[in-house]
């Protein structure tokens, strides 16, 4: 079914063409009418779905081609300041043939000019809780208009410990409002939350909360403890990367790994919640433009960036919930270019390995690095694949061409 049958207002469906997109996915087949008649949703989907346009696009319809310029109308709820700019941007992008104006209000930049763009009108808040709470106290903002609220994310906006200010907003909010959730996962505290805000939800479930990318290779790489960071650079060398994406469990440990990366010539972006908005903003464009191949992120930071582009996913600490590994794969692989997510994986890893394995329903293979001096190799498979180390694997692992250098791309 083309977006044309979806009965979204013209300027929107110019907005959807102008993105390039044809079809909708199963996602948007099945939020947008239920948007669209106004009624409350849960959806469960995962970012890389296309959720962002599934709420996104009735939105803009309903609100019409024309700005009112006053209080806004839509408020919508982002955990990280990356995903408020990113679903801003998105709006902005299907907003381009109306006088819609959208704005973007989070944390770690400074007042004026957020307030300034509030002054000129706004319909279209897309706002992390805490500086949006900072405008709600001191009046800058009213949600007495608002018409469709629109929580995003909530499992991780519960995760990161906003729910008693996501209560509050949520009590700023008309009674008489839509309401949609949208959760990779739907735990009892999140129906908690929906029991007290969403009327009569309707619920829509795309199937792909435990399912990774079809279409990227997944392999396991077995070292010790001490050999860890050896292994990671050995990968960078000999393996044809375009971008790469390397996740650690905690910001100090991605900072660590960023230094030890450039200390050896690695053109390298950071992104963890301990950096300063700016230099975030930096990492990603920085990331997104080719400066840097190499980005190290933490999950929450990671969470939702859509970069086009990374071929490969490098898991340098296993992620803590298997649900992160899907999220952590869903960076790669989108829109079906093929990516590789490697994981390397010490002995200590055993447990949290088949966690994922059982979590996403299939077994990783297991590859040892040609090349590559092990002091100590435990593969958990009777047979090493050191025979056929990486025919095993279809498509696109490549360990042949050496890292593509930063000069070679501009
Ligand atoms: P999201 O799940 O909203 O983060 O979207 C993931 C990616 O899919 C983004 O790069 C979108 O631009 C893209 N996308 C969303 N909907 C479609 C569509 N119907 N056709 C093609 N690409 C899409």
């Amino acid at each position: 079914m083309p977006f044309k049958a979806l009965n979204l207002s013209d300027s929107v469906l110019r907005g959807v063409q102008a993105a390039g997109y044809t079809d909708p996915t199963p996602i948007q087949l099945r939020a947008i009418p239920v948007v669209l008649g106004g009624g409350d949703l849960i959806a469960s989907a995962q970012t890389g779905t296309g959720k962002t346009a599934a709420f996104a696009l009735p939105i803009l319809s309903k609100l019409g081609a024309h700005a009112r310029g006053q209080n806004a109308r839509v408020l919508v709820l982002e955990p990280t300041r990356e995903l408020a700019a990113q679903v801003e941007t998105a709006f902005r992008d299907f907003a381009r043939f109306t006088d819609i104006r959208p704005v973007a209000i989070f944390g770690g930049v400074g007042y004026g000019f957020q307030r300034s763009e509030l002054k000129r009108g706004v319909d279209i808040i897309v706002a992390t809780p805490g500086r949006l709470m900072d405008y709600l106290k001191e009046g800058t903002i009213s949600l007495r208009d608002i018409s469709v609220l629109v929580l995003d994310e909530v499992d991780r906006m519960l995760d990161m410990g906003f729910l008693p200010v996501v209560k509050d907003i949520i009590s700023r909010c008309p009674k008489n409002r839509q309401t949609l959730f949208f959760s990779a996962t739907v735990p009892p505290e999140i129906a908690a939350v929906a029991s007290f805000s969403l009327r009569n939800p309707t619920r829509v479930e795309v199937g792909v909360n435990r399912s990774v990318n079809k279409s990227v290779n997944h392999a396991i790489y077995p070292v010790s403890l001490e050999q860890k960071f050896d292994l990671l650079l050995a990968l960078l060398e000999k393996t044809d990367f375009d971008s790469v994406l390397v996740f650690s469990r905690t910001k100090h440990g991605a900072d660590k790994i960023a230094r030890r990366l450039k200390a050896v010539n690695h053109s390298v972006a950071v992104l963890h919640a301990n950096r300063s908005q700016n230099q975030r903003i930096e990492a990603l464009a920085g990331f997104k433009s080719g400066k840097y191949e190499v980005m190290v992120a933490t999950d929450i930071a990671a969470r939702g960036i859509d970069v086009a582009g990374i071929s490969h996913v490098i898991n340098y600490d296993v992620p803590e919930k298997p649900e992160d590994y899907v999220h952590r794969i869903g960076r790669t692989g989108r829109a079906q270019a093929v990516g590789d997510a490697f994981m390397i994986v010490t002995p200590e890893n055993a447990g949290d390995v088949r966690d994922i394995e059982r979590f996403i329903g299939q077994k990783i293979p297991e590859l040892r690095l040609e090349g590559f001096e092990y002091k100590a190799f435990a593969p958990r498979a009777p047979e090493p694949m050191a025979s056929k180390p990486h025919g095993s694997l279809p498509g696109t692992i490549r360990h042949q061409g050496g890292f593509r250098r930063f000069k070679s791309r501009r």
